[in-house]
């Protein structure tokens, strides 16, 4: 049997992060076996659906790299369909038209309210006669579930869970104006695409149960279930806005990588020994359903900044400065940057990425980092390289008569020349290479000072170095 999986997310907002570790273990398993993974666009909420949350949810897995076999499938389009196999289980005895009004539900549950009992439907039209109808009540197609006996899922990842039968009732597969609900429509459609693992969150288990009742009513194969807990925060609790459950895009504009994003998500939940670093290639390699963890996983904002790290020393120059140009439009104007880089940017922005992928965390952060290449005269310092500039000032003076010396500007050339400086007024050579950074790039942290001052050039760096030097500081 070959494995099909499928992601199945309702477009009522964007693709947030526990959807993302989903879709990625849906993939994932489906790549190990060399098998499918299917799309499936739950939207048959038609208040709370919409069209921009379609294209998030889309452009989010595009992003992430996930990429989904044949076309997307769009749940409300098969309404009919839904309705076909109500209607059948219908003719079949295994569900009835429910003429049950409004009012007398309310009633089901107000009476459940005051015994302290969960309120369930108790059955009253099961065996009567459409015959007795109400007058212009519209009825609803309910199954007609065992009374008896349990409902069982073996799940992969709970293990074997049991519902006793009596305490499901009878629910609504058809509403009173004929559109599906969600647990019929979700069953039809897995049937239909020939789903034979649905991989989704653990706030589903009880869904399982009643879906598997359709299932059986239908005479259908179940397929298998591995039902993942939920992603909660460092505290604890369940993931919040606060902890970090953004949509994926937020990720993609604070400046993460999708490779390292998708090995953060993969160790969410699921782990293999004690490794922490895993190509693509090797979590497919890797991914089961075995050593999905029983408990919720902790979002940890501190590991994901480590791993992206790591993936940005790992990517060639060329790579990291095309994903910066993804995102400049977004973070380029608070920053004074253009929506693109003038080629004389890039150019000095290639030149100087090994030294700035080596530091940051995230591509945001780089871009901050690279500041003296694109900062404009004079130059705004932030806090720290202020305090550095002004307790180093004094051991700069004279500096700029000796640099305007060097003919043939370069790193070695340039650092022979603070070396002297440093020397000649009797300190260490950090003393005198803390407060010239600062006046040269705004910043106490920069990639190699020499490599700075050499992309800079000799007379931007003289000019910016006059900047703070001579009269009152410009931050
Ligand atoms: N549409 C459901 C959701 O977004 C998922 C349904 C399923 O995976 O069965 O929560």
């Amino acid at each position: 049997m070959s494995v099909v999986t499928r992601f199945a997310p309702s477009p009522t907002g964007f693709l947030h992060i526990g959807g993302g570790r989903t879709a990625l273990f849906n993939w994932l398993f489906a790549k190990r076996h060399g098998g499918k993974m299917l799309l499936r666009i739950e939207d048959t909420d038609r208040e709370r659906s919409t069209d921009a949350a379609i294209e998030a949810i889309l452009d989010g897995l595009k992003w992430l790299g996930l990429d989904w076999d044949g076309d997307v499938v769009y749940q409300f389009s098969r309404a009919a369909r839904h309705r076909e196999v109500a209607e059948t289980l219908l003719a079949q005895g295994r569900a009835y038209y429910c003429y049950a009004t409004q009012q007398e539900l309310e009633e089901m549950r107000e009476a459940a309210r005051k015994e302290g009992r969960p309120s369930r439907y108790d059955g009253r039209w099961r065996d009567r006669d459409p015959s007795e109808a109400p007058e212009g009540v519209k009825p609803v197609i309910r199954l007609k579930a065992p009374t008896e006996g349990e409902t069982v899922v073996e799940d992969e990842v709970q293990g074997r869970v049991v519902w006793q039968n009596k305490d499901l009732d009878d629910l609504v597969l058809l509403r009173s104006d004929g559109t599906p609900t969600y647990m019929l429509a979700v069953v039809v459609d897995d049937h239909d695409m020939g789903v034979t693992h649905v991989i989704r969150g653990d706030d589903h288990l009880t869904n399982a149960a009643r879906q598997t009742q359709i299932y059986q009513a239908m005479g259908w194969d179940v397929p298998k279930m591995a039902h993942i807990p939920l992603i909660h925060g460092p505290d604890g609790a369940k993931l919040s806005k606060r902890h970090g459950a953004l949509g994926v895009e937020a990720y993609r504009s604070m400046g993460y990588l999708p490779v390292a994003l998708r090995n953060y998500l993969v160790r969410l939940g699921w782990s293999h020994g004690d490794q922490e670093i895993f190509s693509t290639e090797e979590m497919i390699q890797a991914f089961d359903l075995k050593n999905i963890g029983r408990s919720p996983a902790r979002f940890d904002f501190a590991k994901l900044e480590n791993l992206n790290g790591h993936y940005m020393r790992l990517s060639d120059d060329d790579t990291l400065l095309r994903a910066i140009e993804a995102i400049l439009p977004e973070i380029g104007a608070e920053r004074g940057l253009a929506s693109t880089f003038s080629p004389e940017l890039r150019q000095k922005l290639l030149a100087a990425m090994p030294g700035l992928k080596e530091r940051a965390k995230n591509l945001v952060e780089l871009v901050d980092s690279a500041y003296y290449l694109y900062a404009q005269r004079p130059l705004k310092l932030d806090e720290k390289a202020t305090g550095l500039l002004a307790d180093g000032r004094a051991r700069l003076a004279g500096i700029v008569e000796k640099l305007e010396t060097v003919a043939e500007w370069n790193s070695q050339s340039v650092e022979a020349v603070v070396r002297e400086h440093a020397d000649a007024i009797g300190v260490k050579l950090g003393h005198v290479a803390q407060p010239l950074r600062a006046a040269l790039t705004g910043r106490a942290t920069s990639p190699g000072l020499f490599d700075v001052m050499t992309v800079l050039g000799k007379d931007e760096t003289l000019s910016r170095l006059q900047d703070q030097l001579s009269g009152a500081p410009a931050a």
